[in-house]
Parts: C-alpha cells; sequence; structure tokens
C-alpha cells in the first residue's frame, strides 16, 4: 500500500467506554478489505508493564508469544483480528520513562537538559512508528489508555499532535466519547462530548472522527449538532450503542460506512464492501443457539469478571461453535469446603479451575478438583489450576497428606510443585517467570493427541513454579499421565487423567490463544465434554 497510515484512538469524558473494542473493530474492518493491520495500547501509567499489578487493578494480565505480560486490551486485539502481538504493542509510560533515563546515563543526549518535550514525546512517537517502520504494515492503530484530561496522558496527545502535523492525510484520531442519558430530562446530552472534543483542541488535536457510546438510540439530528459544535464532518460522526455482545460492534461501525470514512478521509480507494461471511456465521451461531452449558469457574476472582477475560471469551466461543449459550457460575474457590462442594459444584457440566497466584483460595481448588475427580466431572485445570490438580491427586491418590506446591508452603516435604532451580536465585519481581510462547510435544494416544490432532505444539505460559519430575513415575504409575512435555527442559506441560471423561490440567494459558474465527481446540473439546456429561 506504500506509506503506512496511523490511527489514534483517544477516549474522552468517561474511562470503560470500550476503546479496545473500538480499535479493534476498526482493525477488524480494515483487515477485511485486505489490509495488514496491527493494534498497539499505548498505557499512560507508571508500571513498566502490568505484570506487577493486582488483577483488581487492572484485571487480567495478557501475555504476548514473546512472554511481554501486556494490557487486556491486547486479548481484543488478537481475538479480534486473529494476530500475534508482542511487546511492542503495548507501551507503558513507565517504559519510554526508563528508556530515556538510560539514554540519559549513556550520554546520548550530549550534555542536553533531557525534557518531556522533546525527549519525552520523541520516545513515544519512536515506539508508535515502530511497527510500521520496522513491520511494513498497512496501518498501525494506538489505542491511547486513559481519558483526554488526564494529566498523564498530557505527553501522548503532545505526541499525537506533533504526528498530525508530520504525517498529514497519513495520520487520524478517532475520538470516543459518551452521550448519557439524563432519565429526569428524558434527554440525552451532548455537551459532555462537546467539552471533551474542545479539551483535545485546546492540546492541538483536531478529531477526525467522533464514536459516541450511549445506550440509547442516537438520532440523526443529535449527530448534526455534534458534527457542527465538533468541526467533524456529519457523516465521521458515528453512533456505538450497547450491544449483546462486543463482537457485533465491527457489522455495526460497518452498517454506519465507519471504515469507509476512515479510507476516504486517509485518500485510500474504497472499492466493496467485505461480507464477513465467517464473522457473521460466528454470531449466528452465537444468536441461534438456545441450549445452555453450565461451567463453574473455581477462582478467587469472582466477583472481577476482567480478571479471567481471556478464560471467559474462549468458553464462550467454544460453546458458540458447539451451539450452545455459555452461563457460568462463578464459584469463589475460599468459600469451598468438603462439606458444601456437592452443593456448589454437582449442578454444572464442567469445571474450569483457575490460573492465580499465592495461597488465597487454593484449599477451595484442591477440594473442587477432588470432587469433580471422583465424580467424573469434566473438568479444565488452568496453569494454578493444573498444578492444584496434580496436589490434590498426590494428597489422595498418592498418599502425601502435605503434598503442595513450594509457592504456598515451602517447607512441604512432598513438594509436588516447586521452582525451577534455575530461578532460585532472581529477586526482582518480574524476571523470575517463565513467560511466552513455548513448544510441547504431545504423547501419541492421550486425548491431548487426540484434541489437537498433533504432536508438535507452541503455547504461552505465566508461572514460576512447575510440575516437579521426581514424582512423574508414581504420578503415572497411579493413573495421573504426563502427556505434554517441553523438549529442551523436560518440564510437564499437560497432564491428564485418560480413564475419566475429561479432566484435564495445561501448565500454559491456551485461553490467550483462542479467537473468535479459531477457538482453541483445547475449550472445543472441554465444551464438548460438557455437554455430553
Ligand atoms: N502461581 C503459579 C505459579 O507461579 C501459577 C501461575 C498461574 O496460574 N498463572 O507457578
Amino acid at each position: 500500500m506504500g506509506e503506512t497510515k496511523y490511527i489514534f484512538v483517544t477516549g474522552g469524558v468517561a474511562s470503560s467506554l470500550g476503546k479496545g473494542i473500538m480499535s479493534s473493530s476498526i482493525g477488524k474492518l480494515l483487515q477485511a478489505r485486505g489490509y495488514n493491520v496491527t493494534i498497539q495500547k499505548f498505557d499512560p501509567y507508571i508500571n513498566i508493564d502490568p505484570g506487577t499489578l493486582n488483577p483488581y487493578e487492572h484485571g487480567e494480565c495478557y501475555v504476548t508469544i514473546d512472554g511481554h505480560e501486556a494490557d487486556l486490551d491486547l486479548g481484543h486485539y488478537e481475538r479480534f483480528l486473529s494476530i500475534e502481538t508482542t511487546k511492542a504493542n503495548n507501551i507503558t509510560t513507565g517504559r519510554i520513562y526508563k528508556s530515556v533515563i538510560d539514554k540519559e546515563r549513556r550520554g546520548d543526549f550530549l550534555g542536553k537538559t533531557v525534557q518531556v518535550v522533546p525527549h519525552i514525546t520523541d520516545e513515544i512517537k519512536r515506539n508508535i512508528k515502530l511497527l510500521g517502520n520496522k513491520y511494513k504494515f498497512d496501518f498501525v492503530i494506538t489505542e491511547i489508555g486513559g481519558t483526554v484530561g488526564d494529566i498523564e496522558s498530557l505527553p501522548y496527545l503532545e505526541s499525537i499532535r506533533q504526528l498530525k502535523w508530520e504525517l498529514g492525510q497519513n495520520a487520524l484520531c478517532v475520538h470516543l466519547t459518551y452521550v448519557p442519558f439524563l432519565s429526569a430530562a428524558q434527554e440525552l446530552k451532548t455537551k459532555p462530548t462537546q467539552h471533551s472534543v474542545k479539551e483535545l483542541q485546546s492540546l492541538g488535536v483536531q478529531a477526525d472522527v467522533l464514536v459516541l457510546r450511549s445506550e440509547h438510540e442516537l438520532s440523526a439530528n443529535l449527530r448534526k449538532k455534534v458534527a457542527l459544535f465538533c468541526n467533524v464532518e456529519e457523516d465521521a460522526v458515528v453512533q456505538s450503542v450497547d450491544v449483546p455482545t462486543i463482537y457485533e460492534v465491527p457489522l455495526k461501525m460497518q452498517e454506519q460506512n465507519l471504515d469507509k470514512t476512515i479510507l476516504r478521509k486517509m485518500g485510500l480507494p474504497i472499492g466493496p464492501d467485505p461480507e464477513l461471511k465467517p464473522w457473521k456465521s460466528f454470531l449466528d451461531r452465537r444468536a441461534k443457539a438456545t441450549e445452555v452449558v453450565t461451567i463453574g469457574l473455581v477462582g478467587k476472582y469472582v466477583e472481577l469478571q476482567d480478571a479471567y477475560k481471556s478464560i471467559l471469551e474462549s468458553l464462550l466461543q467454544a460453546a458458540t461453535y458447539n451451539d450452545r449459550k455459555i452461563k457460568i457460575d462463578y464459584i469463589q474457590s475460599e468459600d469451598i469446603t468438603p462439606e458444601n462442594v456437592e452443593e456448589k459444584l454437582s449442578k454444572v457440566d464442567g469445571v474450569v479451575i483457575c490460573p492465580g497466584f499465592g495461597s488465597r483460595g487454593v484449599e477451595g481448588k484442591f477440594v473442587a478438583a477432588k470432587y469433580t475427580r471422583e465424580h467424573d466431572i469434566p473438568t479444565f485445570g488452568i496453569c494454578l489450576g493444573m498444578q492444584c490438580m496434580a496436589i490434590e491427586f498426590a494428597r489422595n491418590v498418592l498418599g502425601y497428606q502435605d503434598a503442595n506446591s513450594t509457592e504456598m508452603n515451602e517447607k512441604t516435604k512432598h513438594n509436588v510443585i516447586d521452582i525451577m532451580e534455575e530461578q532460585k536465585s532472581i529477586t526482582n519481581m518480574g524476571g523470575t517467570m517463565r513467560l511466552g510462547a513455548y513448544e510441547c510435544v504431545i504423547s501419541k494416544g492421550s486425548k491431548a493427541f487426540d484434541i489437537y490432532g498433533k504432536e508438535h505444539i507452541q503455547e504461552r505460559h505465566r508461572h514460576r513454579y512447575e510440575f516437579n519430575n521426581s514424582y512423574r513415575e508414581e504420578y503415572e504409575k497411579n493413573g495421573m499421565k504426563c502427556v505434554g512435555v517441553n523438549p529442551e527442559s523436560d518440564l510437564i506441560e499437560i497432564v491428564e487423567i485418560p480413564t475419566l471423561k475429561w479432566y484435564i490440567g495445561a501448565q500454559f494459558h491456551p485461553e490467550y490463544r483462542s479467537t473468535v474465527l479459531n477457538p482453541h481446540p483445547l475449550f472445543l473439546s472441554f465444551i464438548k465434554a460438557a455437554i455430553n456429561k
């Protein structure tokens, strides 16, 4: 296509308007027209990455193939576009400053005073253009975290101002705002939108496209008014009203010609509308499914759905491809006891034992794993969930009552889950984990092999502790098989109990690889087993 085009997605009025979904939807529509698209997220906080953030602060930590602990919006980008993102797709203010300060210490600035403008903004601009320059994407969509008006967003908006000036038609700003409905007045209000566009203008940035989020349909007149007050063309003011699923947003944007408006404004040929057939067929199946499959999600963040975002999306995708509606039963693992486990788990069709760190709620996960093993309820253990399956098995089948992970009890005699030798010396948080994609070889004849249909797979990891190989033989003799192994390190990646209907634990996170058009085989098979329970 020639030069890379840069689209910036900013937000005003309130947070949580769905900038990630909007960025993904725009990306989806451009990709469907044959363009090579990537999306990146720039977060204004000072943490180097979200890896050390508590899920209560920022939801799930997503992991890219190259082992970057990323913002959960990267999960949306991958699920919508079936692309793979990397560390370069997620930048924080912390990383920008670190890189500038490192340069300063090396003497790269030759005695100059180092300032927010131009040094921080130059570093932001360099990072915005990195993927375009390196991989020659046709479109690089950059989502700016936070809300216009935040102090911490200022250097990003200044960088956008400069880039729009430098790149002309090759840069465009999509601003997402909110139009509230005041029930006392029975009216939709545009003033907050006008204010947030003015705030952007005061920083020298004119929005080219406005997406108005609202809980109600917006009239043509209202949009006309916004266009007039905000210096935005009428056809570039679109609405984004709540829809039953985020995956409908691209279609809603297509209906309003958002992709065409963007192409026209960037001076690109328009051509026919893409059909989005597989996407629509996914939505059709989702809408038509009437029968329900109920999955119990055993975790400690049940009140916080963002903490398990990718797992929930993977389950929804898998249920849809099995023509079922998904119902999630959130089960707080801290509350599970041997006395109440039956009441909590006997009604679900399948159980996911969730990933996690630390000992809160872990004993309940052991109880759940025991119950589902003994009652042959399809069970999927993910990362810590897999470790819990192994620990429970050691306690109740191998007879080691004190079996544990050294994460939970450093002094356990039966450390069936333990830290890798090479990692014991590392103390820097964020430096101690096995992160990103690793190879795994699956044993022929296993359930996992049937599910994947191949021997060599790659899956993404995020953990410190590992299955302790010195117990492997004992497990296998007693019925829990180690059927997925990393070929270099010999670390155990998948365990299963082949005599049960579906009892599989994965040390990796398959949920990071499940997309709308390429649902993950493990989730598909797990849901199928749950349906047949
Ligand atoms: N806490 C466990 C570990 O560090 C599992 C991590 C996870 O579930 N992501 O190994």
